[in-house]
């Protein structure tokens, strides 16, 4: 690309394409405005399985540049991902997103994000729980009642605990990750301590070096379907139940 810094540039649609372009020319020194009718990939990305395929394509420039993408793909998703992300990347296509990652955020998913990223290769440098180990060991709940729920997964838990224990991947309780540094790229991370209510500890502040970063906080359920079927609903993440339902039966 030319000399491009200081040309101002609108792009329209947040799609991954929107969004790679728009990447490259803030890299590029452009200052990129990007522009959505609706949220950012929310429209055909959001739908997409997540592969870059290259079985399908005939000889010629497009196979030539679904292989150029393959190769790329590593290193354009070496940034700050979400814990979903880097699981189904890691698990599905053995990709590491990062080779120095710290993965921050709260609920028991971390654990298996962090074991399935060091069999991709990644070095896990830190896993940070947001919660104090007192919530964790309730089952990640204020509530004592709690733990019942994951007896049933203590055997899966203590099998990603034993994989980091192994490969010597710290676990802290009430830490996380209060900003990523880099130009362009993550190069460091800030963590801080968290009070119980999970503001920072001030003065707690570590610069620790990273290429790479995934953040999870647990599950959102999606709840169209079953309130489409009219089923009624309970349960922190259920939002108010309809009144009063139609139907369900059977769902
Ligand atoms: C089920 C499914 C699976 C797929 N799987 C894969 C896969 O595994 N690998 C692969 O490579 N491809 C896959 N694809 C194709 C891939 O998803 C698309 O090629 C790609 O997402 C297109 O990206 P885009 O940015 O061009 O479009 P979009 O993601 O549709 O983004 C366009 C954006 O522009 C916005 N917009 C449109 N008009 C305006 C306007 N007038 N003003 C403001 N904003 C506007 C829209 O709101 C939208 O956010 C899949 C597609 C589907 C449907």
């Amino acid at each position: 690309m030319g000399s491009v810094g200081g040309t101002r540039v609108v792009v329209l649609g947040a799609g991954i394409v929107g969004s790679a372009c728009a990447r490259e020319l803030a890299l590029a020194g452009c200052t990129v405005t990007v522009v959505d009718r609706g949220g950012p990939a929310a429209a055909t990305t959001s739908h997409s399985e997540g592969n870059v395929l290259v079985s399908d394509k005939s000889p010629g420039p497009e196979l030539r540049l679904a292989q150029l993408s393959r190769r790329l793909w590593p290193e354009i998703l070496a940034d700050v991902v979400t814990a979903g992300a880097a699981q189904a990347l890691a698990k599905g296509e053995r990709v590491a997103v990062g080779d120095r990652m710290v993965v921050a955020g709260s609920g028991p998913f971390l654990l298996p994000v962090a074991a399935s990223l060091l069999e991709a290769g990644s070095r896990v440098l830190e896993v940070l729980e947001a919660n104090t180990s007192g919530t964790v060991a309730r089952g990640w709940s204020r509530r004592p009642s709690q733990p019942a729920g994951l007896l049933g997964r203590a055997g899966e838990l203590a099998g990603y605990t034993w994989t980091l224990g192994r490969e010597r991947v710290p676990y802290r309780f009430g830490r996380t990750v209060i900003e990523a540094r880099g130009e362009g790229r993550v190069e460091e991370v800030v963590t801080a301590r968290l009070r119980p209510d999970w503001s920072v500890v001030p003065g707690s502040e570590r610069v620790r070096p990273a290429d790479a970063l995934c953040v999870g906080h647990g599950f959102s359920p999606q709840l169209e379907l079953p309130l489409a079927a009219g089923c009624a609903l309970r349960g922190p993440g259920a939002g108010p139940s309809p009144d009063p339902p139609s139907g369900g039966q059977g769902a």
